[in-house]
């Protein structure tokens, strides 16, 4: 399904600075197909995040590019050396990657500094012993390098795990949905406190989420995975703002979904006409509205604006969320719009809407 009407975003090409490479990869458990021809690189510094809906591959896909899993077709290339293919491949201790686990995995029986000096099994004591206190320093955690993972909170538990996997100064960061165990505003500071610290670092990092604002919010990059395969890959603003298809706009953000026929490169939808200049006469398009591409339309400037009836408006915070119905040829649609800030809306009454075409998406219907 192409994007209709938008420009679309820059493919992403493999450039000689990339240290991490994957090209055409396939992993399946017997009849499932978990990574299906997946491609992607991510280069020195730069934070790729890899999203998509529970059970896409992205688990998989990470564990292939850690050595945990061996591909069945394609290749991995690590720092310009292939570390895997179909014939075989490097094991992990091998491939200079850091892993960080959505559990941790730190090591029960080990203190803090012990867990962190783990990684560093092949420097000289003296090193392990500078190298690991120096990080610990870095991650905050110096105060309790003698104590043991379990007497620790889970934001302090994922430092340490942090900690343990840039010890040995790794040229790839692999993480999996690293800040899921923590409480949601622990998780915004130990984030924040990530990124800053895997900037430091300089590693090409991948990181697993299935939360499209973490991905938004952390990444430099996004790829987004769905049934095995990679469909998008760009920037955050790429993926929000310019998706191709309807599952990644859907997907990174809530919307309004209507159906509409093409007529002379246009659709005509409850909210207007919008644009559709690929769409043949007669096509079903399938149309996505985000909520805060809604809004009240001032008469004055915009006399084009759709009457709707307010069902019911609730100020959440930052936002004003109102649902609306508005009257087609096909009857009624009810829409959710979003405004900043706490307007007061009367229920039963009408309203004239503008919609910004910005945050309208027009896509051919996917056949089912
Ligand atoms: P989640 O977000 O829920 O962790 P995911 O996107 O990481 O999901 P994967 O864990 O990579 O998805 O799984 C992709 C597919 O491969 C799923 O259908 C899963 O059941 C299957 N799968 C993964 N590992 C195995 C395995 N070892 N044996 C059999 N099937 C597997």
């Amino acid at each position: 399904m192409a994007a209709i009407g938008l420009p679309a975003a820059a493919p992403s090409a493999q450039h000689d600075s990339d240290v991490l490479v994957v090209d055409q990869v396939v992993r399946r458990f017997g009849d499932v197909v978990a990574v299906d021809r997946a491609s992607l690189s991510v280069g020195a510094g730069e934070i790729v995040c890899l999203v998509g809906p529970s059970g896409c591959g992205k688990t998989t896909l990470l564990r292939l590019v850690a050595g945990l899993e061996p591909p069945q077709a394609g290749s991995i290339r690590l720092s310009g050396r292939m570390v895997a293919d179909a014939g075989g491949g490097l094991p992990p201790e091998d491939r200079g990657v850091g892993l960080v686990f959505q559990d941790y995995a730190l090591f029960p029986h080990l203190t803090v500094l012990q867990n962190v000096r783990f990684g560093l099994a092949r420097a000289a004591p003296r090193k392990q012993l500078l190298r690991a206190e120096a990080i610990l320093e870095r991650v905050g955690m110096a105060g309790l390098a003698h104590a043991y993972p379990h007497t620790l909170s889970g934001g302090q538990q994922q430092r340490v795990a942090l900690a343990r996997a840039l010890a040995p100064e790794p040229n790839v960061l692999l993480m999996d949905e690293p800040f899921s165990g923590l409480d949601l505003n622990l998780r915004r500071s130990v984030r924040e406190e990530t990124l800053r610290l895997l900037k430091d670092a300089k590693a090409a990092t991948l990181i697993v989420t299935h939360d499209p604002e973490e991905a938004m919010h952390l990444a430099d990059r996004i790829v987004l995975m769905r049934q095995g395969r990679i469909v998008q890959t760009g920037s955050p603003v790429d993926l929000y703002c310019r998706p191709e298809s309807a599952f990644a706009a859907a997907f990174f953000g809530e919307v309004n979904r209507l159906s509409a026929k093409a007529k002379g490169g246009q659709v005509d939808t409850p909210l207007g006409l919008l644009p559709a200049p690929d769409l043949a006469d007669g096509e079903i398009a399938e149309v996505l509205v985000r909520p805060e591409g809604l809004s009240i339309a001032d008469a004055s400037t915009d006399p084009d604006g759709v009457t709707a009836t307010i069902v019911d408006a609730k100020p959440i915070g930052r936002w004003t969320v109102a649902h609306l119905v508005v009257g087609g040829a096909e009857g009624t649609l009810q829409l959710v719009m979003r405004v900043p800030g706490v307007r007061a809306m009367n229920r039963d009454t009408s309203v004239a809407i503008r919609t910004d075409r910005s945050q309208a998406f027009v896509f051919r219907a996917e056949s089912r």
